[in-house]
């Protein structure tokens, strides 16, 4: 017997387990509150500019390619990846230049002209990420999460230790390089796991390795497109999506789920329901308070939630040519090691990082003929932490708009055309995001794996959740 799966949520968690449920045989049927599908990557538009809201990073195209092929599709057909380079290219609080490139020995050069030692330190580190890559993403990223005991085999332990999983992201640079450019530099992506460098475990320089071995991508037509094309994949397989469909209420008869509530108050009935809205928000909001387990309102609070974002999504009347795509600010801020520096408790007013993609010129599909649009990003603290937006924003865009000749684009001001601008509030509200958390639960010891919250809920039969708050965690 065919069953029926309905999804909460046409986000990338959402339309990637479509496309998985409907190649194992499953009919399969997403409720979507909104008008698109892509959640945080849905991309909106501004007159004649398109801009993408959330992620500008996809790293190892080949997990796409293997969900299209093992949907018996090719990726190749419903959208174009571009490599980019550089990979990204880093400011720092002393004016140096780093361009981050798979183009590994003029990667060295740059190494080279910073200290001379330094080439050879990092071919080390690179070799030993090869057997880090193997023992490390494998076992613990690319397979379903187990129980804490089933990571307990000696074979697996004996050979992820002389990696040092307990060391720091920080330390573990710093053994290296003994530069703390090198080390901001390469554990930036730290942030997206909700962590500062000197908290997160240094199993994440996998990131950073990968980023160098495969490459940073981008497809054309933004990642709005990569989400259309995810869209149209599970339409062509079979799949039903139903946008503008807000969910009230997983439908449940005692301790098992029996479908959708809608908000319209209609009933779809299901075999399982999978919840790709955001987690905070659907355990709070999604299910009857008798079904949520030990995800009290008192948990939620207790548990460690990323930082968010202050976003500039600007449509320029100028291209700023020889820039490339993606440009990061770190400022000498990163560098402390005290609050609120480390967990994103307070706004940074003086001296902020932050990072501006460029993606006109490898993308020109996104403005009208030699204007541009430029996404600007600044972590900033969640909600929980109470910063008055209406107070700030203002004064908090013309400091960013101030700092971004740092990054090269001079004079920006004068040719902005159209604007929107996101604070920790936006992703709340207008994407249901719990605390506006933009990368989900942070990433340390006690939300990983079997600590995270479980695909299968604990509490309900046939219900299950998918996006960044379960294993392996955030990104897209
Ligand atoms: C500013 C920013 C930058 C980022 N940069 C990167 C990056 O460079 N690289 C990267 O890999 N990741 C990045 N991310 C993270 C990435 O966007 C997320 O991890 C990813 O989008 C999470 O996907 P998801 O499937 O969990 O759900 P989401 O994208 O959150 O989608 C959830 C969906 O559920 C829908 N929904 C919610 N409630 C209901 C309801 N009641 N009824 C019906 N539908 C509902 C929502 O409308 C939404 O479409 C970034 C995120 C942000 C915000």
């Amino acid at each position: 017997m065919t069953r029926h799966v309905a999804i909460v949520g046409a986000g990338p968690g959402g339309l990637a387990t479509a496309m998985r449920l409907i190649a194992k045989g499953y009919t399969v049927a997403i409720y979507e509150a909104e008008d698109r599908v892509g959640g945080r990557m849905r991309g909106f538009e501004l007159g004649p500019y398109r801009f993408d809201t959330g992620p500008t990073i996809l790293q190892m195209p080949r997990i796409y390619e293997e969900l299209f092929a093992d949907a018996g599709l090719r990726l190749e057909d419903y959208v174009t990846l571009l490599r980019l380079d550089p990979n990204t290219r880093l400011r720092f609080w002393d004016d140096s230049v780093l361009d981050l490139t798979s183009d590994l020995p003029a990667f060295k050069a740059q190494l080279a002209r910073l200290r001379p030692d330094l080439p050879a330190a990092f071919e080390h580190w690179y070799i030993e990420h090869f057997r880090k890559e193997d023992v490390g993403y494998k076992p613990y990223l690319g397979t379903p999460v187990r129980s804490p005991i089933g990571y307990l085999k000696t074979n697996e332990l004996a050979a992820a230790m002389p990696f040092r999983p307990w060391e720091t992201l920080y330390d573990h640079y710093w053994r290296f390089f003994q530069d703390e450019r090198l080390v901001y530099g390469l554990s930036y992506p730290s942030k997206y796991l909700g962590m500062h460098p000197s908290a997160c475990s240094s199993i994440f320089s996998l990131i950073a390795f990968l980023e160098f071995r495969y490459g940073i991508w981008h497809p054309a037509g933004g990642f709005r497109a990569l989400a259309q094309a995810m869209g149209r994949a599970v339409t062509d397989l079979g799949g039903r999506i139903h946008l503008k469909r807000p969910v009230r209420q997983v439908w449940l008869e005692g301790k098992q789920a029996r479908g959708l509530i809608m908000e319209d108050g209609e009933r779809i009935a299901a075999d399982a329901v999978v919840v790709n809205a955001d987690f905070g928000y659907a355990v709070q909001n999604l299910l009857p308070a008798d079904a949520r387990g030990r995800y009290t309102d008192t948990k939620l609070k207790r548990m460690r939630f990323s930082c968010s974002t202050f976003m500039l999504y600007l449509g320029i009347d100028r291209r700023y040519e020889g820039l490339p795509h993606h440009q990061l600010y770190l400022s000498d801020h990163i560098r402390r090691r005290e609050r609120p520096f480390v967990d994103d408790s307070a706004l940074d007013e003086t001296n902020p990082s932050f990072y501006v993609c460029n993606p006109t010129l490898i993308d020109p599909s996104n403005a009208p003929e030699g204007q541009s649009t430029l996404f600007v990003l600044v972590p900033i603290p969640n909600t929980s932490y109470g910063v008055d937006w209406q107070a700030k924003q203002q004064s908090y865009r013309d400091l960013i708009l101030d700092r971004m000749p740092l990054l090269g684009f001079a004079n920006v001001r004068e040719h902005i055309v159209s604007e929107t601008c996101y604070t920790a509030v936006t992703w709340e509200q207008d994407y249901t995001t719990y605390l506006g958390a933009v990368f989900n639960l942070g990433h340390d010891w006690l939300q990983l794996g079997p600590f995270r919250p479980h695909i299968r809920a604990d509490q309900v039969g046939g219900l299950y959740w998918i996006g960044g708050a379960v294993h392996p965690g955030s990104g897209c």
